[in-house]
């Protein structure tokens, strides 16, 4: 028995903004588009949008402030100017960040009585529809209903809880042709991590474990691209493409205990997102007992021993930060007492052992 939902209708490969943009044309008459400090303006993507949305005669605004790990203070600042600008629906340009606003974004221009104090438990909402433009790869935030946010009254980041899917996902890969080496690398830990915590989760179906097997085996070729340095069109495509299967599959069962765990190192230390579950998912594998899908994931990858993945791991990673015995209690404490993440784990886990992952991944 399963459930598949991905309501997204996705254009993939390059030049696919101009080709396909009518679809933006029964979205409304004015577009919000909300964006990163600089990225999208110098890889081409917001202006690929804008003259798509000119030539449509469709009218914007630009909001175009969001920070690495949004908060929720800037989702309100957005959401404000959207609504004074009476805008028909929103378009998200750049990485997980900006994407994650957008569909924020949407939901609180529909919903003025919602603010960053009531949003969290919330009923699910109505949104305006949403485009989503990604340039890392990544998050797979273009094909999922999940919106990370930062509170820091409460220093953590939320998942909102709405399901908010984005109507249209243009993935053009060109858009991260000259990503610099340290983002690609970030951002395709995340997407690996994504496919690893959907493969090995609770939740997992056939449908997920499909766009999981499928995303392993491409990494089978794009972590010896990683590791040469060797970022070729062809390789940016394949990490698109991996990445958008991650997001599908953690659309259908949500992460585990690497990106939960994760969250206090981007925080307090500021690893980046895809760092801070990339430091912790080998000893997160470690301590999983049922070796059998563990072995059919490293067979996809072309691997047939652990040590093959940690050595990767170990030449892509570099972390030189330090936690003390103080902070590992705490945060493991913390996640031991966040039942949503534990119950995607698809074992026994106590504090003990989440101590022990963080304990090992800091040696
Ligand atoms: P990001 O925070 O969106 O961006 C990181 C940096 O990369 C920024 O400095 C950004 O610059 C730059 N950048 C973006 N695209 C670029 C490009 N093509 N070339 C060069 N630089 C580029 O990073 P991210 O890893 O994609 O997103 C992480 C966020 O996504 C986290 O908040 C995480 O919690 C969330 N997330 C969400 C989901 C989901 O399903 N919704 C899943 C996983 C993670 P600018 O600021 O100038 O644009
Ligand atoms: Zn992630």
């Amino acid at each position: 028995m399963f459930q598949y939902l991905m309501p997204t209708k996705i254009h993939f490969g390059r030049g696919v903004i101009e080709n396909n943009k009518n679809d933006m044309e029964k979205l409304g008459r004015k577009a919000y588009i909300i964006t990163g400090k600089s990225s999208s303006k110098v890889n081409g993507s917001l202006a690929q949008i804008t003259n798509a949305l000119e030539r449509l005669a469709i009218k914007y605004a630009i909001f175009d402030e969001v920070e690495e790990n949004p908060s929720i203070e800037t989702v309100e600042k957005a959401a404000a100017i959207g609504q004074k600008e009476n805008v028909d629906f929103v378009i998200g340009i750049g990485g997980g960040s900006p994407l994650d606003v957008a569909k924020a974004v949407a939901v609180f221009i529909k919903n003025p009585q919602i603010n960053k104090d009531n949003i969290i438990g919330s009923q699910q909402l109505s949104y305006l529809p949403v485009v989503a433009v990604p340039t890392t790869s990544g998050t797979g935030s273009e094909v999922t209903q999940h919106s990370v946010i930062t509170f820091h009254r409460e220093k953590t980041k939320k998942n909102l809880g709405q399901a908010i899917f984005p109507r249209v996902a243009y993935l053009d890969s060109s858009f991260t042709d000259h990503t610099p080496y340290d983002i690609t690398v970030n951002t395709a830990i995340d997407a690996f991590t994504h496919l690893v915590e959907s493969y090995l989760n609770t939740n997992a179906t056939m449908m997920s474990d499909l766009y999981c097997e499928k995303g392993l085996e491409l990494f089978k070729s794009c972590f010896e691209h990683l590791i040469n340095r060797n970022l070729t069109e062809k390789f940016r495509d394949s990490m698109m493409l991996a990445s958008m299967f991650g997001g599908i599959a953690i659309a259908q069962t949500g992460t585990s205990l690497p990106h939960g765990m994760g969250y206090p190192l981007t925080y307090y230390k500021g690893l980046p997102h895809g760092l801070a579950n990339g430091v912790l998912t080998i000893e997160y594998l470690k301590i999983f007992k049922n070796k059998d899908k563990i072995k059919r994931m490293l067979k996809l990858l072309g691997m047939d021993k652990m040590e093959q993945l940690e050595k990767v791991f170990d030449t892509l990673i570099q972390v030189d930060i330090k936690l003390t015995s103080e902070e590992i209690l705490e945060y493991s404490s913390g996640i031991a007492s966040n039942k949503r993440k534990l119950k995607n784990h698809p074992e026994e886990v106590g504090e003990k052992d989440i101590e022990k992952v963080y304990r090992n991944s800091f040696k």
